[in-house]
């Protein structure tokens, strides 16, 4: 006969929560799970957990840095009742920079690359912002998403380009919040922190806490995507290259040293590059094995984090980022045309391509 859970004596599930009501959108950012990848933990025998950012209420890892550029903007005057907030981003942070405007009050203006994600597009202007979709043209060229967003806030009046890229309020949001909760929430022991980069604010932020918190002890790595220069930048000891080639990982993969990354990245231990063959069939694998729906940037974290897991040996423990779910992406990474169009579909193992249902 099948006893019943009741019959254990304990809940079949437990979760804590926050035990006092909060205040708003920006009051339920932050405080996020950890999960613990019991799979691949068992694979490398150390402990790999994921950072559930995906649970903010935004969606994504960015309502940290979007909370910490607006309040830091509002602290030092810039950002006065009645402002428009101007941002060029990939998408993420110009969705928690959106919400953050809705329940503040500020009109929300976002300039993206047009490579971007329709299903990104349609949700920032469902919270009510404007976007300027823009051609995905380099840094260094006057017409880049950045730059158009710069000179828009300046043209405007009682308007502030939030900078995500140099803006280090972005980092520090990560210093001060995701670092030492992931610190509290493996009671103080991490060996390995390893994530990608966009801005650099999640890996330079938390990076510093956690090397702060353990004198040093724990290694703090990077991941990148094809496509990006700092995988090469750190292995070859500084030397910047052009970018070449691209990657299915939106909102990751960089071509400067960003203000947020600034001299962190002398304290960086090590770095990783991940292929999409391998971003993808672990994206594919993490849905199979243990029912997490995420986007291809948190997959590629996952792989770095087995393989730091690899490198630091059974019993060690790694954490890494869940930066957002797959919804933002699910017509392009479960379309088989679409992984067909990127020669990705023989990547993903074959008792797994069923997932790809559009
Ligand atoms: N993953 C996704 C999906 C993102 O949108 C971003 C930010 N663009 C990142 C990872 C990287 O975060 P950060 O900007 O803090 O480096």
């Amino acid at each position: 006969m099948a006893r019943s859970v009741a019959a254990l004596g304990r809940p079949a599930f437990t979760r804590s929560f926050q035990t006092v009501p909060v205040n708003g959108f920006p009051g339920a950012v932050g405080k996020t799970p950890l999960i613990y990848l019991e799979r691949l933990s068992k694979e490398t025998g150390a402990k790999i957990y994921g950072k559930a950012e995906f649970q903010n209420p935004g969606g994504s890892v960015k309502d940290r840095a979007a909370m910490g550029v607006i309040e830091n903007a509002e602290r030092l005057g810039l950002l006065r009742p009645g402002g428009t907030v101007v941002e060029g981003t990939a998408g993420n942070t110009g969705i928690g920079l959106a919400h953050v405007c809705r329940a503040k009050g500020y009109k929300c203006v976002i300039f993206m690359p047009n490579t971007q994600s329709q299903e990104k597009i349609d949700l920032l202007r469902m919270l009510g912002a404007e976007v300027y979709p823009v051609p995905a043209v380099a840094y260094e060229n006057p017409a880049n998403y950045n730059h158009q967003a710069r000179d828009f806030a300046k043209q405007t009046e009682n308007a502030i380009w939030t900078d995500q890229f140099d803006n280090v309020a972005n980092a520090e949001a990560h210093y001060r919040s995701t670092g030492p909760e992931i610190w509290e929430q493996t009671g103080g022991k991490v060996d390995g922190f390893v994530c990608a980069t966009g801005t650099g604010g999640t890996l330079a932020g938390v990076g510093r806490a956690l090397k702060e918190k353990s004198d040093g002890k724990t290694q703090v790595w990077l991941a990148d995507p094809p496509g990006s220069v700092l995988h090469s930048y750190i292995s070859s000891g500084g030397k910047l290259t052009e970018r070449s080639g691209s990657s299915i990982t939106e909102g990751i993969g960089q071509g400067r040293i960003t203000s947020n990354l600034g001299t962190f990245i002398k304290s960086i231990d090590g770095s990783l590059h991940i292929a999409d063959e391998k971003s993808i069939s672990m994206l594919y694998n993490l849905l199979d094995t243990e029912g997490l729906y995420l986007g291809a940037s948190s997959a590629l974290n996952v792989v770095a984090a087995v393989e730091q897991a690899q490198k630091l040996g059974p019993g060690s423990t790694i954490v890494t980022i869940l930066c957002d779910g797959a919804y933002r992406y699910q017509s392009r990474i479960f379309s088989k045309e679409w992984l067909r169009s990127k020669g990705l579909e023989d990547a993903i193992p074959e008792h797994l391509r069923r997932y790809a249902v559009l």
